[in-house]
């Protein structure tokens, strides 16, 4: 038998309920009786970048879902930089900084990079933000660094249709970024992308998050998520089965067992 681990001291539920970063704790989501998400807890800092990986229905979405306010919990903590995320609806959460990165991305084919940027600048979130920006004239500065920090500096006036998967996966994010989100939820973005994609996508995210904006990366495509370097959280039948670096996790017996070993 091999040793257990405190798991109460790992998931960080002795922690307070943080002023600042994503808190979630005992979250328990259920549909008709079926629990999707079964007393979940996270908690990942301000800055942070995370990823979490999991098989398939272990409620990594379902989780997505919850901080977005997209699913309401039964039960549970769910707060986000002091705020309780569960009194929220979507929009108010989203105003509050909190961006999603669904698995398809929903650029404009017919419009150019430039003006996909340009419409998520004008987006709902921070007017005054963006009045800033008009203001101070910046707004054309403001995409064309966001372009360059996607990879895409050179394809500004392209239609994003003419992109590969890769680039518009990255137009996608650099939209979320005009919002200048606090904390960005990405659904398994490496999806369909060659290997070369797979490892700019990394250094995207890992540059991505830090400072005050966090980052909670979704896959299942392991080199990946040892390319992001971060923390990894598994999750298995809706709670926290393992946390630690990559080399933790996948060497923990309960990973290998449900999830690696198959
Ligand atoms: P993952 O993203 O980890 O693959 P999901 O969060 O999508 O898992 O799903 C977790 C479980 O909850 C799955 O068994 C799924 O079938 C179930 N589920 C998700 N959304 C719903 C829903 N709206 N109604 C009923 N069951 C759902
Ligand atoms: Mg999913």
């Amino acid at each position: 038998m091999s040793e257990v681990p405190d798991r109460g001291a790992e998931r960080g539920v002795n922690r307070p309920p943080g002023d600042s970063g994503l808190y979630l704790d005992g979250v328990t989501v259920r549909f008709d009786g079926f629990r999707a998400l079964n007393a979940l807890s996270l908690l990942v800092e301000p800055g942070e970048l995370r990823a979490v990986i999991g098989p398939n229905g272990a409620g990594k979405t379902t989780m997505m879902d919850v901080i977005t306010g997209k699913t309401r919990p039964a039960e549970g903590v769910v707060r986000f930089a002091g705020r309780d995320l569960t009194r929220m609806d979507e929009s108010a959460i989203a105003n509050l900084g909190i961006g999603r990165k669904f698995q398809k991305p929903t650029v404009f084919d017919a419009l150019s990079v430039f003006e996909n940027l340009e419409l998520a600048l004008k987006a709902p979130r921070g007017p005054i933000a963006c009045l800033r920006w008009v203001l101070a004239g910046a707004a054309r500065d403001a995409i064309l660094a966001t372009a360059q920090r996607i990879g895409l500096e050179a394809r500004v006036h392209d239609k994003a249709g003419l992109l590969s998967h890769g680039q518009r996966q990255w137009l996608e994010i650099g939209m979320l970024l005009m919002q200048d989100p606090q904390l960005l939820l990405v659904d398994e973005p490496v999806a369909g992308m060659t290997d070369h994609e797979t490892a700019q996508t990394a250094e995207l995210l890992a540059g991505i998050a830090g400072g005050a904006r966090s980052v909670v990366v979704v896959e299942h495509d392991l080199d990946f998520v040892r390319a992001l370097g971060c923390r990894v959280t598994v999750l298995h039948e809706g709670t926290m089965l393992s946390e630690g670096s990559i080399d933790h996790v996948q060497a923990d017996p309960r990973v290998v067992d449900v999830y690696l070993g198959r």
